[in-house]
């Protein structure tokens, strides 16, 4: 993964102790003397600078005039503003142009640089992490930076001058725009919100609530029982919904005994918990026995933890009270405070496709869509069949069997990579190496080493990328004792992918407002490039063509499964949006309707079953707020750029050519590295192939 601050983090870093007032619900006004003041200054200006410069002009006083509220000056002082700032000629823009590039590198840079200081203690392996360690880590430095740069005018002084845009100009335009053009977008871009401090606030609590929410909703599976009081999971097995109940189901599939029994528990076991039919009693509580099948809650008849029961929820079989949606849609009241204030992305759903992705909404549905209903699904769906020896149920949508067996085992493994690599320190002296092998030159592979530090991680490992030239991109990877086992090199080898692009991304730019992808999509997939060859790193035979083929399925099916989830999420939003005043229980009851909707269009005839609501299960759609559909997106876009590599045969050279692009539309970055727009088509296509190889 790469490590990001999610917005919901961020916000809540924002948050102060402090009550809060209500937030504004009103959309803000500008000052009654707006238009008048804005119509002489246009007139004035234009005579004082020449014709040609009135449509910029008009353009940038629509801007200032949007987010100028009474407490920025009178009109007066707006006057004096747009007179002082309005860069007249070509050399007072760049000026200006070149300034805030370079500021901006470094406010960011240092930012950034800043909060992974503050964040070392936690998230390093070095030892016990104190109280004030996790105050440290949950504060951060820039999050009055907005807010600052409106009260010094600064962000006035670039919306005077530079385009706001929306996608759509950015898709119909930005192909014959200009490096700077686009540089100019981006810059404009970073001020085209001006959310108040409550606003923010509110959306941080609502945040924090649906997390804790999810982060806490466990099921302790020993105590799951059937008619005859039988138990299929061993005890103190605790999963979270939905990541362990569904990597649960996955893993079943090689317990040949009783792999369907607990299949077909976990799943009743989901579909209690999006129809709210779930015993409120049940959940996170080691104290009672379930049997999610007939419903029947009974005090534990064996004790597997000292865990009590957890507070404030019902006793008996009482359902849980529409919680979960509860959660959503404060969450999404939330959110919507945003809206007047993002003019230009004026709903989460068009701050997520427009500004996050950069796709619009109707041309991402039809890439699902495509997927979803491709003919190669059908024939996917019957070879699982054939391999399962029965027919398929609906968890199968999470079938797991077509990972290929390797050639080596992971005890052969961890052998030959904790003797190559005891220490971070020898991962980090063989990146150079590592690189080579990989394609690059040495003089690139040296460059690039020297832009990566290596630190002992806590977790399983993430990279961190620089913001500024002259900062370095941290590895963090996790090494035992006893050294670096497999599972950690092949994290390592994922993240200086991510690190590998950060530096080209970031160092080999035409413009720093222009560093980057155009979403996080396109680094996950450039690190995949990397992780997918890292037994060829470490000198072993490469898959071969079969496993090769079977690793293509497993991602098609995946994509097959996310996609429906992905427009459940997509529709749920809508129709939140259109019921604004909706209550828990309706919220529950549309989104039933559109994950059985998704279901009976897409899956129901592969399943021989209707009306099945599982694509709700993801608890992304509860406290991740429209962040689903990137998982589809990322398994085409992988497809894309591993095919071009594969194209190609040249690793090194071609990944940087890629890179280099930096943050326009994923469809002009795509179209750049492979000549195609983003699309599913070379997913369909690999799995067309696949399925021709495996097939019987
Ligand atoms: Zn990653």
């Amino acid at each position: 993964m790469k490590k990001t601050f999610p917005f919901a983090v961020i916000l809540l870093a924002a948050m102060s102790a402090a009550g809060a007032e209500e937030p504004p619900r009103s959309a803000p006004s500008a000052p009654a003397w707006m238009k008048e003041a804005s119509g002489r200054l246009e007139k004035e200006l234009a005579v004082k600078h020449g014709e040609e410069a009135r449509p910029r002009l008009a353009r940038g006083l629509k801007q200032v005039a949007e987010f100028w509220r009474t407490e920025d000056g009178d009109a007066a002082a707006f006057e004096e503003f747009v007179r002082t700032n309005f860069a007249g000629d070509s050399k007072t823009l760049d000026t200006l142009f070149d300034r805030m590039e370079f500021a901006l590198e470094s406010l960011d840079g240092h930012m950034l640089e800043i909060g992974r200081d503050f964040r070392k203690q936690s998230d390093l392996d070095l030892g016990r992490i104190y109280p004030f360690d996790e105050t440290l880590a949950g504060y951060d430095p820039s999050a009055h930076v907005t807010e600052d740069f409106f009260s010094n005018k600064l962000a006035f002084s670039v919306l005077l001058n530079f385009p706001l845009t929306t996608l759509q100009q950015r898709l119909a335009e930005g192909e014959k725009w200009s490096r700077r053009q686009w540089a100019e977008t981006r810059l404009a871009e970073r001020f085209s919100k001006r959310i108040p401090a409550e606003v923010n606030l509110a959306i941080g609590r609502a945040a924090g609530q649906a997390e804790q929410y999810i982060s806490e909703y466990n099921v302790w599976m020993h105590h799951l029982v059937d008619a005859k009081g039988q138990r299929l999971f061993p005890p103190k097995l605790r999963l979270l919904s939905h990541w362990n109940l569904r990597d649960e189901i996955k893993a079943d599939y090689t317990d040949a005994a009783t792999g369907i029994a607990k299949q077909r528990t976990i799943s009743k076991v989901m579909e209690r918990i999006v129809t709210q039919t779930i015993p409120d009693s049940v959940v996170n509580n080691p104290q009672v026995d379930w049997n999610p099948f007939t419903n029947e809650v009974r005090p534990a008849a064996e004790k597997d933890s000292d865990a009590p029961a957890p507070a404030g929820r019902k006793a008996g079989n009482a359902p849980e009270p529409d919680t979960r949606y509860a959660m959503l849609l404060k969450a999404f009241q939330a959110v919507r405070l945003a809206d007047p204030y993002s003019p230009t992305a004026p709903t989460m759903i068009a701050r997520r496709f427009d500004e996050n992705r950069q796709i619009p909404e109707a041309r991402f549905r039809k890439m699902l869509e495509d997927v979803l209903s491709s003919p190669l699904a059908p024939k996917a769906a019957a070879l699982i069949k054939k391999r399962l020896g029965r027919k398929l149920e609906p968890f199968d949508i999470w079938y797991a069997g077509f990972k290929p067996r390797g050639a080596y085992t992971e005890v052969e493994l961890d052998e030959i990579v904790r003797k190559k690599y005891p220490t971070p320190e020898a991962y980090k002296k063989d990146i150079p190496n590592l690189l080579i092998k990989l394609g690059f030159s040495k003089e690139k592979a040296e460059f690039l080493a020297g832009n990566i530090v290596v630190d002992p991680a806590r977790g399983s490992g993430h990279a961190m990328g620089a913001a500024r030239r002259g900062d370095q991109a941290h590895l963090r990877t996790r090494v035992e004792k006893e050294g670096m086992n497999y599972k950690g090199f092949n994290i390592a080898v994922h993240e200086m992918g991510h690190n590998v692009e950060q530096t080209f991304s970031l160092n080999e730019i035409d413009h720093t407002l222009l560093a980057g992808i155009p979403n996080t999509a396109f680094t996950e997939a450039l690190a995949f490039v990397f992780q997918a060859r890292d037994l060829e790193l470490l000198g072993l035979s490469k898959p071969d063509s079969k496993s090769r083929a079977l690793t293509i399925l497993n991602d098609f099916w995946g994509t097959f499964e996310i996609a429906g989830v992905a427009l459940v999420d997509m529709g749920v939003w809508h129709w939140m949006y259109e019921h604004p005043d909706a209550t828990p229980g309706q919220l529950k009851e549309a989104t039933l309707r559109i994950a059985r909707d998704v279901w009976n269009r897409y899956y129901a005839a592969i399943f021989q079953e209707k009306d099945v609501p599982l694509l709700a299960i993801y608890s992304h759609m509860i406290n991740s707020f429209l962040y689903l559909p990137d998982y589809p997106l990322g398994h085409m876009i992988a497809f894309q750029i591993d095919r071009q590599i594969e194209k190609t045969g040249a690793i090194g050279p071609e990944f940087e050519r890629m890179a280099k692009m930096g943050n326009v539309t994923p469809d002009m970055w795509m179209k750049h590295a492979t000549g195609a727009p983003v699309g599913p088509e070379a997913l369909l296509a690999e799995t067309e192939k696949a399925l021709a190889q495996v097939s019987p």
